[in-house]
């Protein structure tokens, strides 16, 4: 089989780089190692509103709940709930994925599913990558560019020689259940912090509707021999759902990768989760694999029209784009997450009280830059001034 390009993984990052090259006119084959983009569901699904529409425009069916409000509980109980009319969205993540998978098609791209990317090789660029099929068994596909979107375990990219390694012990073990017969409310998203709740982590609680929501924690992977995810998770839900239904469960890692992202080898570019693109805070990773996917798809297609000669002119397009967008944004997460990391739990009730105060004078977050908070909360407790300093 021949291509002018092969995207692996068939997730927001793989597929938005698919509709890029599809769109360009060139012959894309878009790999998914499962029977179906978005299956199985492996995600919070929650999203920034206003980020996601400035990305695109939603169908509603592909929406389950629009977050208006924000609830953060401190370790000692404190509860600050910040009204945000519009902040987020629960998506349906499966439906989500396999809209743009569709939209990849309906651009002309072909979808392989159930064939899984494995080695790439050539001699100066990489030219073929081995695959395997369920029904036919390996093969190889040949192509021009290649673009690894196979998410947090990224096998293509690893196999090629992209360094994006993760220590298994600096990442985070998510837990999450699907609830049914539970009461919540559809428009607010709950965040519980506090190392008995999550070590050095947090608790969400993401609704889908009314009776039903997205349960989960995290908690740092070296700790959980001594607090494992699934008693801390059972131990809130049987008290906070104590009638719940689990109607569905999944696990996964969090990256927390501290080192240099590697976004290009040769001719392959590196887009998503396998970029190690997410929020090092929240583990939020969906914005930025939807954006890394469509520069990446982009940069690839003005590589197959001629406009660059050289492999290395495309660092021009992918990732400089994207960095000058998220650049900033992703290291001041990494920086946040590093004062996270030795925040006390009594330091965690200080600042929800903190913010208490701060949002006591206003009905709306909307508009406030983090920076005004920050300087909001150093003003009333100049002891936290340790800690945030580390970000300049
Ligand atoms: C528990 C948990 C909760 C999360 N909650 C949120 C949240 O609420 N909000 C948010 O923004 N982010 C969340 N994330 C992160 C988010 O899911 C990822 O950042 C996002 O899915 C990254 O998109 P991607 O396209 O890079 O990778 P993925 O979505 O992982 O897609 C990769 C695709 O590639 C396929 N694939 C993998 N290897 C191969 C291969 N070798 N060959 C062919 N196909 C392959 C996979 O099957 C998959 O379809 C969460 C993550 C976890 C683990």
């Amino acid at each position: 089989m021949r291509y002018d390009a092969v995207v692996i993984g068939a997730g927001p990052a793989g597929s938005m780089a698919a509709v890029e090259i599809a769109r360009a006119g060139f012959s894309v084959a878009l790999l998914e190692k499962h029977s179906q983009p978005g299956t199985p569901l492996c995600c919070g699904e929650a999203v920034s509103k206003g980020a996601l529409d400035r990305l695109m425009s939603l169908k509603p069916d592909l929406i389950s709940c629009t977050i208006d409000e924000i609830k953060v509980v401190s370790p000692g109980g404190k509860a600050i709930t910040v009204k945000h009319p519009g902040a987020g969205y629960i998506l349906n993540r499966p439906q989500f994925d396999l809209e743009l998978a569709r939209q990849a098609v309906a651009a002309g791209a072909e979808l392989l599913t159930e064939t899984i990317g494995l080695q790439l090789s050539g001699e100066t660029a990489f030219e073929s990558l081995a695959i395997d099929n369920r029904k036919d068994g390996p093969g190889t596909i040949d192509a021009r560019i290649f673009i690894a979107a196979d998410g947090v375990e990224s096998k293509v990219a690893r196999l090629a020689g992209i360094p994006n390694l993760i220590n298994v012990r600096e990442t985070e073990s998510l837990l999450q259940y699907r609830l049914k017969n539970i009461e919540v409310d559809p428009a607010l998203i709950e965040i519980y912090l506090g190392r008995r709740i999550a070590p050095s982590s947090y608790l969400w609680i993401f609704p889908k509707s009314d009776r039903e929501a997205n349960v989960g924690l995290g908690v740092s992977t070296r700790l959980t021999q001594k607090f494992p995810p699934e008693q801390l998770l059972n131990d809130f839900i049987g008290s906070r759902f104590p009638g719940a239904i689990e109607a569905g469960k999944f696990c996964g890692l969090a990256p927390r990768y501290q080192g240099e992202r590697i976004f290009r080898l040769k001719n392959l570019l590196v887009a998503g989760d396998a970029a190690r693109a997410d929020d090092s805070i929240s583990g939020a990773g969906i914005l930025y694999a939807l954006l890394s996917g469509r520069y990446a798809g982009m940069a690839a297609a003005a590589f197959l029209r001629g406009d660059i000669r050289q492999e290395a002119e495309l660092d021009q397009l992918y990732p400089k784009k994207f960095l000058d967008e998220k650049g900033e944004e992703l290291a001041l997460y990494r920086k946040l997450r590093n004062i996270y990391d030795r925040l006390t739990d009594d330091d965690f009730d200080e600042i929800i009280v903190a913010l208490i105060e701060f949002f006591a004078a206003r009905d709306s977050v909307a508009g406030l830059k983090p920076g005004q908070i920050l300087a909001g909360l150093i003003k009333t407790r100049p002891k936290l001034l340790k800690y945030v300093r580390h970000l300049w």
